[in-house]
């Protein structure tokens, strides 16, 4: 089907209160819509000053996720590629510190000379640029713009405002969708619709009426709370979209095809509605995830724990394999810094598969390098990713070649055996934002390893986000001990994949694939790990 002219644009705000789960609300949408045959995208507007979240603090914001072109963005993007099976790319993801730095370098130029340079029109100008600009790529149907924060916001007014200029330039070829909640109040056995009320409210006062309500709950929605909340916000009760809790995120674009999210957007840009979306294959990977065979322990060994967002796109590429395997995994959140020698059999005998994560600085690091030990001098299923690939090798040296006090440069600087070591392109880099080796890089593949029979291909390309690489000089020793560089960078000769010789299941890899599994594709990394991690549990009950 050919793109249909001109690009449609839809805007998804939030209201009432913060995490209430736009992002997959909008893949679900942008799903429903793709499953109809058209080409849809979506970006991630998110109105904080860091140019990009590749300087916050997983606690701040979750996950960072890597593009392809090598952009450090918001962890919603890793929820659209993975519902859409697409890349994304940086102008997927805009923040008010890009925003404002385009605008005040033009100003330098001298771009605006004569003018003040003003949020209304500069600021929000820029804002409908960054959004039209993938419309006029003539690569999709639809560009879905999802709106960070909650409406009401001092940080968010800017791109409220452009959302109303171009509602009113773009006419029918646009709308906008206020996701909102729809509180339970146990005490009066009553849904509560005033603060959606609210939100509206405050929205119009912006000047945006909303074209559809999507209303989160506990409880469905009966009529009478639709044709209220349809009454009070000024949209129809078939625009009033119930969105009731799932136990899976997967299962939100099967419950918005329900509430025929999709067949009211397309009427309202008057659109064909006929037919249906085809998602049988998302059926069936559904049907999977609902119904497991069996259950495996996969533990987790990280110092973020206690936030599963920080590792969102493992936790769903864990989720991708299990369900490619019939697997329901149980995932066991380990928290590195408390790993010690006496407790170490304890936390990890019981696991079928143990995932060291990446990360940065030593904080929890001799924890990870300790977990990498455990699996392989007890042969249970490891998979180490970027710094966990790089504490496997500091184990390994440790341990097996007896190079004491091994370790990365980046944890101990005067080590006598810096087996991971900084890349020679990072050496003068003192800039922190955006200068780490970032997105996708080639990688060759040996055709003797065990690596090229998970893969089934010589040449792959994975996304990186890292400053430190094995150090080439230990190579040799490394592979004559049993642990073999299965997988080198053809321009730049770097180390990217390990692998155990003498261990049923063993790899590292200096890149992060968790980024790459879709729910149609699984990752071909956690699909054979989680396989493994399987056929271990069998042998050892
Ligand atoms: N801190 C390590 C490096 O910069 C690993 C990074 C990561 O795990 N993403 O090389």
């Amino acid at each position: 089907m050919g793109i249909s002219r001109p690009t449609k644009y839809i805007f998804v705000t939030g209201g009432v209160t913060s995490s209430l789960g736009k992002g997959i609300i909008s893949a679900s949408l942008a799903k429903l819509l793709q499953a109809r045959g058209y080409s849809v995208t979506i970006q991630k507007l998110d109105p904080y000053i860091n140019i990009d979240p590749g300087t916050l603090n997983p606690y701040e914001h979750g996950e960072c996720y890597v593009t392809e072109d090598g952009a450090e963005t918001d962890l919603d993007l890793g929820h659209y590629e993975r519902f859409l099976n697409i890349t994304t790319s940086r102008a997927n993801n805009i923040t008010t510190g890009k925003i404002y730095q385009s605008v005040i370098n033009k100003e330098r130029k001298g771009e605006y000379l004569g003018d003040t340079v003003q949020v209304v029109p500069h600021i929000t100008d820029e804002i409908k640029h960054c959004i039209k600009l993938l419309g006029e790529t003539n690569d999709y149907d639809f560009v879905l713009t999802e709106i960070g924060g909650t409406v009401g916001d001092i940080e968010s007014l800017p791109y409220i405002e452009a959302i109303r200029q171009l509602k009113f330039e773009l006419g029918k070829n646009s709308l906008s969708i206020h996701l909102t909640l729809i509180p339970y109040l146990s005490a009066a056995k009553e849904l509560k619709t005033k603060p959606t009320q609210h939100s509206v409210k405050t929205l119009l006062e912006y000047g945006v009426q909303p074209d559809i309500l999507v209303c989160r709950t506990e409880k469905p929605l009966n009529q009478s709370i639709k044709d209220k909340i349809a009454l009070f916000c000024n949209v129809d009760t078939s625009s009033v979209i119930e969105s009731i809790d799932s136990s899976s995120i997967y299962r939100v674009p099967l419950l918005m095809k329900d509430e025929e999210l999709d067949v009211v957007v397309l009427k309202k840009i008057n659109m064909d509605t006929h037919g249906t979306p085809d998602l049988d294959k998302w059926k069936t990977f559904l049907h999977r995830l609902e119904n497991p065979k069996h259950v495996i322990n996969i533990g987790l060994v990280g110092k973020y724990v206690e936030l599963i967002d920080a590792y969102k796109s493992i936790i769903e590429s864990l989720i991708h394999a299990g369900t490619a395997n019939d697997c329901k995994i149980d995932l066991k959140l380990i928290q590195s810094e408390k790993l010690n020698e006496k407790n170490i059999t304890k936390k990890l005998k019981d696991l079928s598969g143990i995932l060291v994560a990446p990360g940065f600085g030593d904080r929890g690091v001799e924890g990870k390098i300790m977990a990498a030990g455990y699996a392989r001098k007890n042969k249970i299923p490891f998979l180490g990713l970027c710094l966990g690939m790089q504490c496997a090798v500091v184990e390994f040296a440790r341990n097996v070649l007896m190079l004491n006090g091994a370790h990365s440069t980046e944890m101990e600087e005067n080590t006598p055996h810096p087996v991971i070591d900084i890349m020679e392109t990072q050496k003068k880099v003192t800039l922190k934002g955006g200068t780490m080796r970032l997105g996708s890089y080639p990688c060759n593949i040996s055709t003797k390893s065990k690596t090229f029979s998970i893969y089934k291909q010589t040449h792959i390309s994975e996304r990186h986000r890292h400053r430190y690489e094995f150090n080439n000089k230990y190579t040799g020793d490394f592979e004559n001990a049993g642990m073999i560089a299965s997988g080198i960078n053809p321009t730049a000769n770097l180390v990217e994949i390990i692998e155990l010789i003498d261990h049923p299941w063993f790899f590292g890899v200096q890149f992060h694939p968790e980024y790459k599994s879709t729910v149609a594709n699984p990752h071909p990394l956690f699909v054979s790990f989680i396989k493994a991690a399987f056929e271990h549990k069998q042998k050892n009950q």
